[in-house]
């Protein structure tokens, strides 16, 4: 037989059940044994879901109110001082409410604190609170709900397999907090923890834990290798089965090192890595599993089944029962059930496999690899190939007009008519600007009226005359404001846009949206990305009306707003069946379309926002110029449409640059809005070492603070700018979009920037 089982499940529910009741206990409408049992009840579903499919475990250790890496620094007793729960960590019993203040800085008990830092889980949307480190850090079994959800398990009569966050990968997230040191330094102290932890598994009857190492997919310093071997040594003796998972990509220079640690399996992504799963056959010991991650974890594509079959067909037969089969990675990162999708139409929807579809995918390979396959698993599998060949052929997906035009692009299309000095001068002629000039990053509040309006939009007791009517209202407010502020350069404010990449997708052909297809970003925050399945084409103008509306109230320039091609992309499931990099080109001409467009309107600037540039970063170093390559030829072909004079702007909101500065200069935005009012402008200097050319606004307030910024602060900030920037080429702006504030705190703090303005001008 071939084992099937999962790396980890989506917590947050088919309906985001848990999303609904952690914000009522937060607020206080419901108490936590409420919370406790919604959170119960899901996990028994899940787990039900799990073995109905048939898979030989039910995954436990995957649940979190918010993080899974949360939890294990909670299980670790690694809680900062400022939380005061030194008592709870003793005692071995850390609260929900002191997770919950680590999160977000407060809970319905106990006093507010900072909350830890939040960021990015590898290459993925999900964000995980990085856990603070301290040198002479102590660790302690600090909390028992891991063990009380395997018991819970065990009750339902499931099999369960624990999963949890490994000791190296937990240290590699974190962070070193007051002095500078060695996180290797703690890890003993964390195996030790680790050691009780697999114990008291052990003790329950659980028979395997899988430790989540996927730090082993990216370049790891000879140091941290070394430590994998001493740390996996020294958990060797546990009295449970260690499966060690590695996801998001090849182990490359870490396979060796991976496959010779003294676990009892390894499972490795074999969607982002094909090509090594021989090798690490080829390498594990006798007695030890390989768990291959063949359906993809990541993506909501329906699986080949047959093709699968086949591919695994050799390799079962050389490891025989020792050939486990996964999805790649846990499936927290794709919606939950495309079966409760009732807007899409059946074809689209045969194409697809959401978390509970990709069980079912899990289950019926292993048993047609196994020689078990019943007649249902065989139906699965022709149904597979069938929705698979329909897709291929499907004339939704190919625009031949699409690949025509791609195949024609030439370098000249991704080039500017005149180098950005050229191109400074037509466009200081045509804006007339003064010195540092006042713009905004795009977005005005997104009030209560205007969610109110969408609403009734959308469920259709408003009608799209009227609401469009509104919308119009809101952007003419929006333009008076900001010329009575004084603003130089204007924005329309967004009004009508629900989100940056849906609004675009949804007028894009290529793209579908789901209705309940959420998946967790962080905590109860849910995303639910569009899906890219088709050539992208853009059937008519997308925001030109908007812009030439507000265009036609003032004498001040308007800046178009549109999202950028790498930010669409990555913010989408995107289709598996060509190289993300032409799906990329191929946003970048339909976007193309719409910048030129917006100058035939008489749109002087326009903006392409690229706020996810960086995240789509891959893993390891060696692929980041490829990335980058086609990443930076997207954002230019999208903006070279213009002539001179247009000014090209873009917008990242990030501050780390010094990595991508070079990729960022080759963007050749005429001019670049970035986030800097927390770094003191210090970031700068990546900017000015390395000679960036064009112009630059660093953000002088930041926008996620409700606070009103003094004016002095913002000169004094600007004048280091100047230190940095040449002041010809600076611009004075927030340091991101105004959609989450009200119009009570977005008036003042721009007149306090429009004034500070005023004042560098005075002295320069
Ligand atoms: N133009 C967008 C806004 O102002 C940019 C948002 C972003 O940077 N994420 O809201
Ligand atoms: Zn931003």
């Amino acid at each position: 037989m071939t084992v099937s089982h999962i790396l980890g499940y989506p917590r947050i529910g088919a309906r985001r059940e848990l999303k609904t009741a952690t914000e009522a206990y937060w607020k206080g409408e419901i108490d936590l044994a409420t919370l406790e049992q919604t959170a119960k009840t899901l996990r028994a579903e899940h787990w039900q879901a799990q073995s109905e499919a048939g898979l030989d475990f039910v995954s436990v250790g995957d649940f979190a109110f918010y993080d899974q890496v949360l939890n294990v620094s909670v299980l670790l007793g690694a809680v900062p001082e400022r939380f005061n729960a030194a008592a709870e960590v003793e005692q071995g019993s850390v609260t929900l409410d002191t997770a919950f203040r680590m999160a977000r800085g407060r809970a319905p008990s106990g006093e507010p604190a900072a909350a830890c830092e939040m960021t990015k889980y590898f290459d993925t949307n999900y964000h995980y609170l990085v856990p603070e480190l301290h040198e002479d850090q102590t660790f302690r079994l600090a909390c028992h709900r891991l063990f009380d959800e395997v018991a819970e398990a065990q009750a339902g009569g499931f099999a369960p397999k624990v999963a949890l966050t490994g000791p190296l990968t937990w240290l590699w997230l974190g962070k070193e907090k007051g002095s500078e040191f060695d996180r290797l330094a703690l890890l003993d102290g964390v195996l030790d923890v680790y050691a009780q932890v697999l114990t008291r598994l052990g003790e329950q009857g659980v028979k395997w834990a899988q430790l989540n190492e996927p730090a082993l997919v990216q370049d790891l310093p000879a140091e941290w290798q070394q430590a994998f071997e001493r740390a996996y040594h020294r958990l060797q003796a546990a009295p449970v089965k260690l499966l060690l998972a590695t996801y998001f990509g090849g182990l490359g220079d870490n396979l060796s090192l991976a496959a010779r640690l003294p676990v009892a399996g390894l499972h490795v992504d074999a969607v982002r890595a094909p090509g090594e799963l021989d090798h690490v056959a080829d390498r594990l010991g006798p007695h030890q599993v390989l768990s291959a991650g063949v359906i993809d974890g990541r993506n909501v594509w329906r699986a080949d089944l047959a093709a699968l079959r086949e591919r695994l067909q050799p390799l079962k037969a050389r490891l025989g029962d020792r050939l486990w089969l996964s999805p790649s990675c846990s499936l927290l990162h794709v919606p939950v059930d495309v079966s409760a999708e009732t807007d899409l139409d059946a074809e689209l929807k045969s194409w697809l496999a959401f978390a509970r579809q990709k069980l079912d995918e899990t289950v019926a390979l292993a048993r047609l690899l196994g020689g078990r396959a019943t007649a249902g698993d065989e139906q699965r599998l022709a149904d597979a190939t069938r929705a698979l060949d329909a897709r291929r052929e499907s004339a939704r997906i190919h625009q031949p007009a699409v690949a025509t035009r791609l195949a024609v692009v030439s370098e000249t299309d991704s080039r500017r008519a005149a180098p950005y000095a050229g191109r400074a001068r037509a466009q200081r002629e045509a804006l007339s600007l003064p010195l540092y000039p006042t713009t905004t990053i795009g977005s005005f509040p997104q009030t209560g009226d205007i969610r109110a309006a969408r609403r009734a939009h959308r469920s259709g007791e408003l009608d799209t005359e009227d609401y469009e009517a509104r919308m119009r209202r809101e952007i003419a407010y929006a333009v008076e404001r900001q010329e009575a502020l004084g603003l130089d350069v204007l924005v329309h404010g967004e009004a009508e846009r629900n989100d940056m990449v849906e609004y675009f997708g949804e007028q894009l052909g290529g793209f579908a949206f789901t209705r309940l297809g959420w998946v967790q970003s962080y905590g109860s925050r849910c995303v639910k990305p569009p899906v890219i399945f088709g050539d992208v084409t853009r059937p008519a103008p997308m925001t030109v009306r908007w812009s030439e509306y507000a265009q036609s109230l003032t004498d001040r320039p308007m800046k178009g707003m549109l999202t950028g091609p790498v930010t669409i992309l990555q913010w989408s499931f995107v289709r598996d069946d060509q190289p993300r990099e032409i799906t990329c080109r191929q946003i970048a001409l339909a976007l193309r379309d719409e910048v030129v467009d917006l100058e035939r309107a008489g749109i002087k600037a326009i903006q392409i926002d690229e706020p996810a540039l960086r995240e789509g970063l891959p893993l390891r170093r060696a692929e980041w110029q490829a990335y980058l390559g086609w990443a930076v030829e997207s954002f230019r072909l999208s903006s070279s449409g213009v002539a001179d004079a247009t000014q090209i702007h873009t917008h990242m909101c990030y501050s780390e640059f010094n990595d991508i500065i070079g990729a960022i200069a080759a963007l050749d935005a005429d001019v670049i809005t970035i986030e800097t009012s927390r770094s003191d402008m210090e970031l700068l200097d990546a900017f000015k070492d390395f000679d960036y050319p064009n112009e630059i606004g660093p953000g002088v307030y930041d926008i996620h603070s409700p606070n009103l910024p003094d004016i002095d602060w913002m000169v004094a900030l600007m004048e280091k700018a100047a230190e940095r920037i040449p002041a010809e080429r600076l611009w004075v702006n927030p340091d991101c979009g105004l959609k989450t504030r009200r119009w009570e705190e977005v008036e003042p703090a721009l007149a306090n920037m429009v004034k500070a303005a005023k004042t560098l001008r005075e002295r320069a």
